[in-house]
């Protein structure tokens, strides 16, 4: 055995995205405590870049020590009890793990569904609502990785409230890279990822909760049936000024992360991060068509740091994204659920929306998928190119 030494890539799937150099610096410092007070001024800092980040004001914004389907499963276990009535707005693959969540702590989900690849419907919303008074919570994703749909998140809370839901919006692929505004839409809880527009390392999600979660919290019946992720706990250590007390280790280097990653957003303005995402997508986008690829979502829908294209007629998905990999270093993403042979998921998110990422995918497919002749050649390069000269 030896060191392990991972091959140079460029990461352009659905997370993880590429890590800043500063960002990966930061992961190398050296260790302190978990209750260090150097180390826990660096979360009150980090729990105020985050609030910045989702723009909030919500005290209670801290990241979750585990994945963002670790946030997920913190706001249903928090939020809901055992025979609880849920609606579920599901659009994709992350829908139906909010089912899973909800029939498993023993609550009933009311699934509304919209087509793959199709923003969620708030009239589909407004009869489940109706047809279903009893229910106390609506979730829903507001970016799905699985198809690359953005969902209308303000106008679905605000129809969640006027029936007396709270709601849980899934945030995983949105924060950091289109606009998203805690306060503004109204949202009640809310979780997200480390790896994806943040371009941190994977292994953390940054949740946040208003006053109404935190009083359905405060009334449950039952207790929280996860230990680990029972706000009350966890709170012990994440908020009690002056009085933090163990919880469990926190992921000491990966915080840092973190903060350097938030850090580089806060340095760089949230709104020219939404901005730099949309412009490359433009790039990659005009790139693609000029191929002759289609996009599987109406460009009105459409994310910006996730491009799901259909596959030409006749070329094995697998195939090529091996090419990809091994000859250009290059990662894309495959189908997933309904699009698995169907579509490439291409991610530009956080620090892999960049130009340099855009002409590399540009002319690696242009290579691997010109030689089949699938596709026009010649033409993707200067099409992309068309839309930096006017940026
Ligand atoms: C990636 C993703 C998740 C899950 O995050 P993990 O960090 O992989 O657990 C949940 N929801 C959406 C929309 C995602 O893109």
């Amino acid at each position: 055995m030896s060191s392990f030494n991972p091959p140079a890539r460029t990461l352009m799937g659905p997370g993880p995205a590429d890590i800043h150099p500063r960002v990966l610096s930061a992961l190398s410092r050296p260790i302190i405590g978990h209750l260090d007070p150097a180390f826990q001024r660096m979360m009150e800092e980090l729990k105020t870049l985050l609030r910045n980040a989702l723009q909030t004001g919500n005290d209670i914004t801290y990241p979750v020590s585990a994945p963002g389907s670790a946030g997920m499963e913190t706001c249903f276990a928090n939020l809901m009890e055992p025979g609880d009535k849920v609606i579920i707005c599901r659009n994709g693959v992350f829908g139906s793990r909010m089912q899973q969540n909800v029939e498993r702590m023993g609550g009933t989900a009311i699934m509304v569904d919209d087509p793959w690849g199709r923003a969620i419907d708030p009239q589909k919303l407004r009869d489940a609502l109706q047809q279903n008074p009893d229910a106390k919570l609506v979730a829903m994703v507001h970016a799905e990785t699985s198809t690359g749909a953005v969902s209308d998140v303000k106008t679905l809370v605000a129809l969640a409230h006027e029936h007396g839901c709270l709601t849980i919006v899934d945030a995983v692929t949105s924060l950091g890279g289109i606009e998203l505004a805690v306060d503004d839409w109204g949202i009640d809880a809310l979780y997200s990822g480390s790896q994806k527009c943040l371009s941190c390392v994977p292994g953390l999600s940054p949740v946040t909760f208003n006053q109404a979660a935190l009083n359905r919290v405060a009334q449950r019946a039952t207790p929280v049936q996860s230990w680990f992720l029972d706000l009350n706990l966890v709170l012990g250590y994440w908020q009690g000024d002056g009085g933090r007390s163990y919880h469990h280790t926190a992921p000491i280097n990966a915080l840092y992360a973190l903060h350097e990653s938030l850090t580089l957003l806060e340095e760089e303005g949230i709104q020219n991060a939404w901005a730099r995402h949309q412009l490359h997508h433009q790039a990659l986008r005009d790139g693609l068509e000029a191929m002759g690829l289609g996009f599987q979502v109406p460009a009105a829908e459409r994310l910006p740091q996730l491009n799901a294209v259909f596959i030409p007629e006749g070329i094995n998905d697998a195939e090529i994204r091996t090419e990809l990999l091994n000859d250009y270093g290059l990662e894309i993403g495959a189908g997933l659920g309904e699009g698995a042979g169907k579509v490439w998921r291409i991610g530009l998110m956080g620090y892999s929306a960049r130009r340099q990422n855009v002409l590399l995918c540009l002319s690696a497919l242009e290579s691997v998928l010109g030689r089949r002749g699938v596709i026009n050649t010649g033409v993707a390069l200067a099409a992309a190119d068309e839309v930096y000269q006017g940026s």
